[in-house]
This record gives C-alpha cells, structure tokens and sequence, in this order.
C-alpha cells in the first residue's frame, strides 16, 4: 500500500519545473500571430547543421530552410482556421510559436555538445519503439510498404511543453514534410526515468500516423473556417478503429456498452489519445501503465494552471477554455482503466505472469481507490468547474474503449489485431527484470549484468520503471544506470551515417 504514490511522488519531485525554465504560458511569450523570423530561423538550423545526423538533412533541415524562406502559408492558414474555430487567439500564436521553436530546435540542438549525449539517448529510444512497431507492420503488410524514418528528437527550452509529438501528418500539414518530432523538456534529456510517455507518443501517435496512413489519408478540413469534419482519420488505423466503433458503437464489448451520451466524444476526441496509451501498453507491457500514470499524476500535481491535485492521485478533470474542449485527452483516470483494460488484452498464456500483472495493477487499484468520484468539467480560463458527471459510467466507457482497441480486428493490418503485433509476454517481463535488478545493485558499475543484445531501449525502460517502483529511493543510481543503458544502445543500433 502506497508504493504507487511513492512512485508518483519521486516523478514529481524529477519532473518538476525549474524556476529558471521559460515557460510559455505563465510569461507574456513573444508572439506575433503566424508570423516568424525566416532569417533567423535559417540561422538557428545552421547552428547545427555540423552535427545533425546526415541522412536527415536533404530531407529535413534543407528542406525546412526552404519552406521558411518561402513564405509558411500552410501554417498561417492553420493559424487563421484555428482562430475561426473560436481557439483563443494568444493560445495559438503560442502553439505555432512552439512548433516554429520544435522544428528549428530539431536541427539547431545538435549543435549545443551539452545537449549531445541526451539527444542521442532519446534518438534511440525513439527509433527503437519506431522501429519495433514498423517491423511488425512490414510482415503483416509486405516488405515492399513505405518505410517512415524515426522521428527526430527535440530538448524544448520551453518547460511548459512536452513531452510531446508533432506527427507526420501534421508537420506534412504545415511544412510538406513528411516526418515526425518527439520533443522533451530539457530537464527530462539527463532524467530518461521520465520517458516512458515517448512509447505513447511515438508507437501511439508517430507510427499510426507517419506509416499506416501513408498517402491514403483524406483530410478535408484545411479550408480556412470550415469546421472539422471528422474525415481527418478516415484511412490508416485509426480510421480503422473509428468506423468499427461506428458500426458497432453500442456493443464494442458484449455485455459492456458505451455509453449513447459519450459515444461521440470517445469516437471523435478521444480516440486517438486513447489508442496511443493502449499502444503504450502494447510496445512496454504492464509497467507502461505504472510509467504513464505515475507520470501523469505528477505532471497534474506540478501544473501551475490546473487547482492543486495530490500527487498519487489520478486527474478528473476535462479541460475547457472559455467554454470549449481544450485538448483531445480524457481525463487521467479514465485514461488510467483503459490501460487496465488493455492489460487484460494482452496474450499472455503464463498464469503466473498474468498474476503478476494483476498484483501490479491491484496495488495501483488499492493506492487511488475512493479518490474520484465525478468527472468534472474545468475551465482552465475561469478557473472553475462548470459540470460534474458521475465517475463510475464514464470508467466503464473506458474499460469498454481500452479492451476495444486491443482487440479490433484491424482491415489495415491484414484483420489482425493490435495486440497480435509484438505482444509484451513473460520473456520481456524477464529481460526487464534483469536490467530492474542490475540497475538497483548495490555498487555503481556492472555487479550484475544484463544482456546487451536483448534488453532494447523499451526494456531498460520497463526495467527502470519497475526498479524505480520497488525502489524510489534510489532513483539517482536506476536513473544513471539507464543513461548509460541508453548511450550503449545508441553507439551499438543507431545508424546516423547510413
Ligand atoms: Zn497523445
């Protein structure tokens, strides 16, 4: 009892804002509209252009230089289309603000040596879960599939950001370049132990977008003003999931049926979020679920903008501004019982192991039991909640949605379901074991080995997480530890120089 809320507490105190970081939401950001520096921005890219990695320099940086130089029409259009839509006006020049930031930081920060090493450790975790996701889809769809490059990596200046993606799709949107980038908080590049939110944003957003979607996406709502029309996910897998939950909304689940209110709101907003945490679980087994909610506690508990929230406990809150949904997230604890859900989906046929991950997900089930009781409305402008809902239907919803996701049968994937792809079973628990165990030995140093050859970066990942689970208190030894795990398996996998 209480060693989930221990763990929540140390991602707190690892995770939180530095009082020196910028932070674009609590300071009047410099910002005007769409509108950037194109010299500048050209300038910056140069800055690291010595030391980017090679094969993503026609391809990306040249390319970028390019796009700013002519004139960014594309994002100036999603800028205005934003703003029509009734977003606050100072919210979106923030955001394409931090794009602009992203995509110049993209190139730029491989200039900066103190950033070197965090930049090459989160490259090969992120072509790691890039990599093991897209190799599973090539047997399944043909050797001959258009093959998307890992995402580039990004440490943000900016505190207030992050972790997050910009997915192919929308950089194709705003740039006509066809490639993903994962940005972190610089204080996370020399603390992987807050990572795990990479696997939810690269094989949760960046494969299905960047692969599966691949030139049959429809998108039809760049029109300036034209309200979305929901045909934004239409091809790939998560138009694939949408249209099962159309044909079949009210019965996803025998026996456990959404319900007809939120039915909408789960298929239209929340679906990909969703799907990208239940893909967490796919990619990192039951110790995502441990990573990702323990992270998101935190993260809550941390946030200057949203009424104070105990660390340990998980968020009710569906974010408004000025009356509008903000964001695409249900709240963390619905978030937290599809992961559940999807935990359950898993194929492993080993009692024991499935034991094991029943035990782990008990204690988290014991730490927050009693906490939440309504899902509440908060608007993060007036600063209040302006609906409640009662809890207990809204987590059935969840449930329904997380074992849905796991187990669609998916067109795109040959009818196959995710969770068919790179199940997490017992031989992965194994491999993680061992780096959990030789990364909390006693003495720095190798006293107990691991095997390089098997433990990829998604299992020092595990490993960590679970080292760090059984022992918060030494989180500065499991955190070295998985530093250098992860500079081993960039110098051993990374291909910079193809
Ligand atoms: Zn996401």
């Amino acid at each position: 009892m209480g060693k989930f809320r221990d763990l929540c507490n140390v991602y707190a105190s690892l995770s939180a804002m530095r009082p020196t970081e910028a932070d674009s939401f609590g300071h009047e950001a410099v910002v005007d509209g769409w509108k950037f520096d194109p010299a500048l921005f050209k300038d910056r890219i140069a800055k690291g252009l010595n030391e980017f990695p090679p094969k993503y320099r026609n391809g990306f940086a040249d390319k970028l230089v390019t796009w700013a130089a002519g004139g960014p029409e594309a994002m100036k259009c999603e800028y205005e289309r934003m703003v029509a839509d009734g977003e606050d006006e100072l919210f979106v020049s923030r955001l394409v603000a931090s794009w602009v930031d992203t995509l110049a930081m993209a190139v730029e920060g491989w200039g900066c040596t103190k950033s070197q090493p965090a930049l090459k450790r989160l490259a090969a975790t992120t072509s790691n879960l890039h990599n093991l996701f897209e190799g599973e889809v090539r047997k399944v769809r043909g050797a001959s599939e258009t093959v998307s490059q890992p995402p580039l990596v990004v440490l943000a200046p900016d505190g207030a950001w992050g972790p997050y993606t910009i997915n192919s799709d929308k950089l194709a949107q705003i740039t006509g370049i066809k490639l993903a980038v994962v940005s972190v908080p610089e204080r996370y590049g020399d603390c992987p132990l807050l990572w795990t939110p990479l696997a939810h944003e690269v094989y949760g957003h960046d494969v299905p977008h960047g692969f599966l979607h691949g030139d049959r996406h429809i998108r039809e709502t760049t029109t300036i003003g034209t309200q979305p029309t929901g045909s934004e996910y239409w091809e790939g897998l998560i138009g694939d999931l949408k249209k099962g939950l159309m044909s079949s909304a009210s019965t996803v689940v025998p026996g456990n049926s959404l319900s007809e209110a939120w039915e909408t709101i789960w298929r239209d907003i929340w679906l990909e979020e969703v799907a990208a945490d239940v893909y967490g679980i796919v990619s990192m087994g039951p110790y995502f679920l441990i990573g990702m909610a323990g992270w998101l506690s935190a993260a809550r508990a941390t946030n200057p903008y949203t009424p104070h929230h105990e660390a340990g406990t998980m968020g009710n809150q569906i974010l408004s501004r000025n009356g509008r949904p903000a964001g695409d997230h249900p709240p963390d604890i619905l978030r937290l019982h599809a992961m559940m859900a999807a935990i359950e989906a898993l194929p492993e046929g080993d009692d024991a192991t499935r034991q094991k991950w029943r035990d782990l997900m008990n204690i988290v089930r014991e730490d927050i039991a009693g906490t939440v009781s309504t899902i509440d409305v908060f608007d993060v402008e007036e600063q209040q909640v302006l609906l409640q809902y009662p809890a207990e239907q809204l987590i059935a919803d969840a449930r329904a949605i997380g074992t849905y996701i796991a187990t669609a049968d998916l067109p795109i994937l040959g009818d196959k379901k995710i969770i068919q792809l790179k199940p997490w079973a017992k031989e992965n628990d194994a491999i993680a074991a061992a780096f959990a165990a030789h990364a909390t030995a006693h003495l720095t140093g190798d006293t107990l080995t691991y095997d390089h050859d098997l433990c990829s970066p998604r299992h020092c990942l595990v490993g960590a997480t679970k080292a760090l689970f059984d022992s918060p208190e030494r989180s500065d030894t499991i955190n070295e530890h998985l530093m250098m795990a992860l500079r081993d398996q960039f110098n051993k996998t990374f291909d910079f120089h193809p």
